[in-house]
């Protein structure tokens, strides 16, 4: 039986999630703090964290670095914030998904399955990963190239790991300038799109086979992998 950690300071919000996944057939946990939750994920190491961001003393963000430091344990963000800068902190630190409150439990429980469908994206005790020839590593912040280190400005750099953090999602041009830019840039799509342009080209010996930047018209672009 898959266990979930849930980690939620508000008692009726952790009672009814905890209820819910418990009719869906997976064992619950509970912490309502972050010391409480360390000690419950290493005293028995759930399939999958819910993790609130706002929590008493220690914040879900600095919690989900200390368990990615040492796990490939999916985590799934509980936000009651809905600014995107939130869920990029989120989804940057190591976050495989994020659910912006109130939600409604049946969410969370397609959410929950979704992740636990997929295949790890981190590795334990660091974050990086092969798409076939491209190794990213977003702790050393670096690409490489069938083992050659991709040089790339660290703007261009950022687009890529921001997209390599999510392969075959769509990643819209505000989502990167808001990311990497940090900062509303009116009217400067621009940017992104020569950016992106030259991500192509530094990884133009990448085989289409195994992946590539693709153009979503009029949506923004996606990494596509194999
Ligand atoms: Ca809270």
């Amino acid at each position: 039986m898959k266990t979930i950690l849930i980690v939620e300071d508000e008692e009726a919000i952790a009672r009814v999630l905890g209820a819910y996944l418990r009719k869906a057939g997976f064992a619950v946990t509970r912490a309502a703090d972050g010391p409480g939750a360390l000690e419950s994920f290493d005293a028995s190491p759930p399939s999958l964290v819910l993790l609130d961001v706002m929590l008493p003393g220690l914040d879900g963000f600095e919690l989900l670095e200390t368990i990615r430091s040492k796990s490939s344990c999916p985590v799934i963000m509980l936000t009651a914030r809905d600014g995107i800068k939130d869920r990029l902190a989120g989804l940057n630190g190591g976050a495989d998904d994020y659910i912006a409150k109130p939600f409604v439990p049946e969410e969370v429980l397609a959410r929950v399955n979704a992740v636990l469908r997929r295949p790890s994206q981190w590795t334990d005790g660091g974050r990086r990963r092969h798409f076939g020839s491209l190794f990213v590593d977003w702790e050393a912040h670096s690409v490489f190239l069938n083992g050659a280190e991709v040089s790339l400005s660290p703007r261009d750099l950022s687009v890529l790991l921001f997209l390599a953090e999510r392969p075959n999602q769509i990643c819209t041009r505000e989502q990167l300038l808001e990311y990497v830019w940090e900062m509303d840039y009116e009217g400067s799509d621009r940017a992104v799109d020569l950016s992106i342009k030259r991500l192509r080209q530094a990884l133009s010996h990448w085989p289409a086979t195994e992946g590539e930047i693709r153009t979503l018209r009029g949506t923004g672009y996606q990494l596509w992998v194999n």
